[in-house]
């Protein structure tokens, strides 16, 4: 009883907020006023700030007129942070379409209602209002529900409206929604974030990444654009990872990131909701809301071939890849009983390499390298021409690709063959080595067709014998390769 008349005292507390206020222009800035307000403190991980600007949501879906999912407003969660357990809530709401075949497919609208909550160690309780992120997002979500909703006869497939939790963090509130979808996720035929909106004019435009994975979505946006005189800056096929498009453009969705740039005092203090370009925000959800509309009427919609091909390229890592490969570094002799000392010459090597990948953390990967070896030896530089052949296993935290780079480690053993040098010099020496092998381990960086990092090659059978001492070789080098 207590706890449902704290409900009914937030909504009526919370109510003329949107209500009260007349204009599109006016509830926009309501809404933004609210959640970036100091009673919201940041809307951060697990405060009472956040479920205020969760319970606004649920309000404000509910005077929209959406339907929730099996009488439920709430999708809740939960995830760990550093082994604590946090629970999180997605606000869900729909609208079903009306067309008798196409009310089986649908179309996501999402926006992040969480922010960043206080400033860490701030003593004077400072806090991140958040007013461009992410609360002009949820305005524009809100706000395009209840103008769908008054315009429900004209949608043909439904729409599900989705205040996301956790974003800040990781996009958990989004990951789960595609885990745990509330409608198969092969009905859902586009998804949109709306993710930091509210710089409409001092970004000169807004994007619309992500719009081309649809093969009707660029047509159709583009056309609006021109009959709302707005400007669409950012366009193509590729969702944005650093939003709630990620976890749906996995899973092959064509995934729209609606977004007017970081201009805005990105994750500072100072995005406060004075800030907000309030009429670039009606322009937006004017021309936003008619977009989703026409995408719910479109009588097909259809992933774009250049998305489904990059999708297939990016999900399905090659198996082996080859390349070059160089090496730079120096080299140097070392003795049993240290009484001579090497120093160090400039060694390189040139070669290819072969890679093979086992699993998306582990690799193998085998060179064949010209090499030119040697040190500085008590009785003079010595050089030498070899084949070398490296086989390593490289532990990598995964696989690597234009925008998501990998570190990895490598170690295995190495194999030489000598044909030539200016070793004639040491021609005294006993048992001058023809083959040598050793051990191979370093560190090294993956992006797109580049890898590179560091390797030490210690040999472990002795190159030759002085004065009665094995002498084996070892060399640090900076590795680059590139692949075909
Ligand atoms: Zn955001």
């Amino acid at each position: 009883m207590m706890q449902k008349l704290c409900v009914i005292i937030l909504w009526v507390l919370l109510m003329p907020l949107s209500l009260g206020a007349q204009t599109l222009r006016e509830r926009m800035a309501a809404h933004v006023s609210f959640l970036a307000s100091d009673s919201l403190q940041g809307r951060g991980l697990g405060t009472r700030g956040k479920t205020l600007a969760r319970d606004y949501v649920v309000n404000a879906f509910v005077d929209a007129g959406l339907m929730p999912f099996h009488g439920q407003w709430l999708q809740p969660f939960g995830f760990k942070v550093s082994l604590v357990q946090v629970s999180g809530h997605n606000v869900m709401g729909y609208l079903p379409g009306t067309d008798s075949t196409l009310c089986h497919e649908w179309v996501v609208v999402g926006a992040h209602y969480d922010h960043l909550g206080l400033e860490v160690d701030s003593d004077d309780g400072t806090y991140f209002p958040g007013a461009d992120d992410n609360a002009s997002g949820v305005a524009m979500l809100i706000e395009t529900a209840r103008h769908l909703s008054m315009n429900r006869h004209r949608l043909k497939r439904g729409v599900i409206f989705v205040a996301f939790d956790a974003e800040e963090i990781g996009l958990r509130g989004s990951s789960y929604f595609v885990a745990h979808p509330p409608v198969p996720l092969s009905s859902v035929k586009v998804m949109f974030s709306c993710d930091m909106v509210g710089m409409y004019a001092k970004n000169k435009g807004v994007h619309l990444k992500g719009i081309e994975a649809l093969a009707q979505g660029d047509p159709l946006a583009g056309a609006l654009a021109q009959s709302h005189s707005l400007t669409v800056l950012n366009r193509g096929f590729r969702y944005e990872k650093h939003t709630d498009t990620d976890p749906f453009g996995r899973k092959g969705i064509p995934a729209v990131h609606l977004f007017t740039g970081t201009v805005s005092p990105y994750h500072q203090p100072g995005d406060q909701a004075h800030l907000l370009d309030y009429d670039g925000m009606v322009l937006l959800n004017e021309y936003f809301r008619e977009l989703v509309l026409q995408l719910s009427e479109a009588s097909v919609l259809t992933p774009s071939d250049a998305f489904v091909a990059w999708q297939a390229s990016s999900t399905r890592p090659k198996n082996f890849s080859w390349g070059l490969m160089l090496t730079a570094g120096e080299g140097h002799h070392v003795y049993d009983n240290r009484y001579y000392r090497a120093n160090s010459v400039p060694v390189g090597s040139v070669g290819g390499y072969v890679q093979m990948n086992l699993s998306s953390h582990v690799q193998l990967q085998s060179e064949l390298l010209y090499d030119f070896s040697g040190s500085d030896h008590p009785g003079g530089v010595f050089r030498r021409h070899s084949v070398t052949v490296p086989m390593s296993v490289k532990l990598t935290t995964g696989v690597s690709s234009f925008d998501s780079p990998q570190l990895f480690v490598l170690g295995g053993p190495w194999g030489r063959y000598h044909f030539g040098g200016d070793d004639a010099r040491f021609s005294n020496v006993s048992s001058m080595a023809q083959y040598e092998w050793g051990l191979s381990y370093g560190v090294g960086l993956s992006v797109w067709r580049l890898q590179a990092g560091w390797v030490c090659r210690r040999a472990i059978s002795p190159l030759f014998y002085w004065d009665g001492d094995a002498v084996r070789d070892v060399s640090n080098r900076v590795f680059l390769g590139w692949q075909f």
